[in-house]
C-alpha cells in the first residue's frame, strides 16, 4: 500500500458491520436501512433488466432518462434548473462522485478545507489527489440548554475564514452533516458563499441527505446562494433518498466545464454503472411529494424513538436536524475513550455504534463522541433501547 493511503485502513464500517455480525448485535454502526425502498421502484428495477434497459453499458454521463428526472428534481424541489445535458452526470454513488470531483479538480499540494468531523471517505480522495486537507472543527453550541441552538455542532465560520491560505482549492461542505446532523442555516451558507466568492474557491457540496431534514427545517442546496451557481459541484445519492444503499446511483450536478472535468475523471475509475438501476431511480425520483413527507415523517420519529431512549441510558444526545444519523456524548456514563467504547458495546449491551473519532484529524476533539443510526426499523430501535438501558 502506498504511502498516501496507508493511514486509513479498513472503513470504520466495515469493521463495526462484522464486529455486529460477529457477536449478533444490533448494528446502528453503518448507515444503512433495514427495509427496502419502494416496491414500485424495486419493480421498476425488475422491468428494466427483465426489457434489456442498461444491461450492456449504459452512456458514460448516464442514461438520459436519469439526467433529465434528476434535473426535474433539482427544479421542482429548489428552482435550481440544470441542462440534463451538459450540468449532470450519474456516478456509482456519491462515494465515485466525491472520488472523481477532487481527482478531477485537485492539483498536487492544494488545500482543501472539510468540515470536521468528517465522512470517511473525503480524507482518503483527498489523499488519493495528493492534496492536504484542512479540517475546520464543527462544536456543540454551548447555549442555554433546552435552547433551540443548545448541542448543535455549529461552524465557526470565523475559523472557517481563517483556513484559507494562498494554497487553498476548494472546499468540502456536507449539509445535512454525517455525523452531527447538523443542517447548515441559510446565513452560514451564505457566509461559506461569501468566502468562497472573495476568494474564488470552488465549492463541493455532499448533500446525500437531502431529504432527510426534520422539525420543518429546509435543506437549502449552497448552488441555490448569490455567486454560487457558477462554482458549486453538488452531489446527490439515491441510496439515502430511497433506501438503496446497494444499488450505487449517485450524482453531480454543476455548470458545464466543472462535470466535463469530473467526467474525465469518473470514466476512468468506473466508466459506467448501474444500467437498470438508472431507469428505476429515474422513476423514483419523480415520486409525488408524498414520499418524500413520508420518509421525512418516518425517520423523525425513529429520531425521537432512539435520541429518547439514549437519553434514558445516560447519553447526552445531540438531537440531529437531518440524517438518519444521532451523535452522542458518552463522558456522562464515566467514558471518555468512544474507540474503546464502541468496541467493548457488543458485549456490554448487544448494540454496535461508530466511534466519532474516525471522522476527526483532532481526535482528541472527538474522543467522547458516538453515532448511532436509526434507519432501522421501530421494533429493532426499540430493542436496542431495551439492551442500551443496562449501561444506566
Ligand atoms: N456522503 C455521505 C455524507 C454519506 O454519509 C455517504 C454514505 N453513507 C456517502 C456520501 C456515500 O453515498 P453512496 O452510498 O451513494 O456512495
Ligand atoms: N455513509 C454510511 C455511514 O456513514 C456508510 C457508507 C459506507 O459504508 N461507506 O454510515
Amino acid at each position: 500500500l502506498n504511502r498516501r493511503l496507508a493511514e486509513f485502513g479498513t472503513t470504520i464500517f466495515a469493521e463495526m458491520s462484522a464486529l455486529a455480525q460477529r457477536t449478533g448485535s444490533i448494528n446502528l454502526g453503518q448507515g444503512f436501512p433495514d427495509t427496502d425502498g419502494p416496491e414500485a421502484v424495486r419493480e421498476a428495477a425488475v422491468r428494466a433488466v427483465r426489457d434489456g434497459r442498461g444491461n450492456q453499458y449504459p452512456p458514460g454521463p448516464g442514461v438520459p432518462e436519469l439526467r433529465t428526472a434528476i434535473a426535474e428534481h433539482q427544479r421542482r424541489l429548489y428552482g435550481l434548473t440544470f441542462d440534463p445535458d451538459r450540468e449532470v452526470l450519474v456516478t456509482a454513488g456519491a462515494t465515485e462522485a466525491i472520488a472523481a470531483s477532487l481527482l478531477a479538480l485537485l492539483e498536487p499540494g492544494d488545500e482543501v478545507i472539510a468540515l470536521e468531523p468528517y465522512y470517511d471517505s473525503y480524507a482518503a480522495c483527498i489523499a488519493m489527489a495528493g492534496a492536504t486537507r484542512v479540517p475546520v472543527t464543527l462544536r456543540p453550541h454551548e447555549g442555554p440548554r433546552g435552547g433551540a441552538a443548545h448541542g448543535r455542532f455549529v461552524l465557526d465560520l470565523d475559523e472557517l475564514r481563517a483556513a484559507v491560505t494562498p494554497r487553498t482549492r476548494l472546499i468540502l461542505l456536507n449539509t445535512p452533516h454525517n455525523p452531527t446532523g447538523t443542517v447548515l442555516t441559510r446565513a452560514e451558507l451564505a457566509a461559506v458563499a461569501e468566502l468562497a466568492c472573495e476568494r474564488d474557491l470552488l465549492v463541493i457540496t455532499d448533500e446525500v441527505y437531502e431529504h432527510l431534514v426534520f422539525d420543518g427545517a429546509e435543506h437549502i442546496p449552497l448552488a441555490s446562494c448569490p455567486g454560487m451557481r457558477e462554482r458549486t459541484i453538488t452531489i446527490g445519492s439515491a441510496g439515502k433518498t430511497f433506501s438503496f444503499t446497494g444499488w450505487k446511483v449517485g450524482w453531480v450536478t454543476a455548470a458545464p466545464e466543472l462535470v466535463a472535468a469530473v467526467r474525465s475523471a469518473k470514466q476512468f475509475l468506473t466508466y459506467v454503472a448501474s444500467g437498470p438501476f438508472q431507469y428505476a431511480v429515474a422513476e423514483a425520483l419523480r415520486l409525488p411529494d408524498s414520499y418524500f413527507a413520508g420518509l421525512r415523517a418516518e425517520h423523525q420519529a425513529k429520531r425521537d424513538l432512539l435520541s429518547a431512549g439514549l437519553a434514558a441510558a445516560g447519553f447526552e444526545v445531540f438531537r440531529p436536524a437531518g440524517t438518519y444519523f444521532v451523535t452522542t456524548d458518552i463522558r456522562p456514563l464515566g467514558e471518555s475513550d468512544g474507540f474503546a467504547f464502541c468496541r467493548a458495546l457488543p458485549e456490554r449491551a448487544g448494540v454496535v455504534a461508530i466511534p466519532n473519532a474516525v471522522f476527526y484529524d483532532h481526535r482528541e476533539e472527538g474522543a467522547p463522541f458516538v453515532r448511532f443510526a436509526f434507519c432501522k426499523q421501530t421494533a429493532v430501535l426499540e430493542e436496542a433501547v431495551t439492551r442500551l438501558k443496562a449501561l444506566a
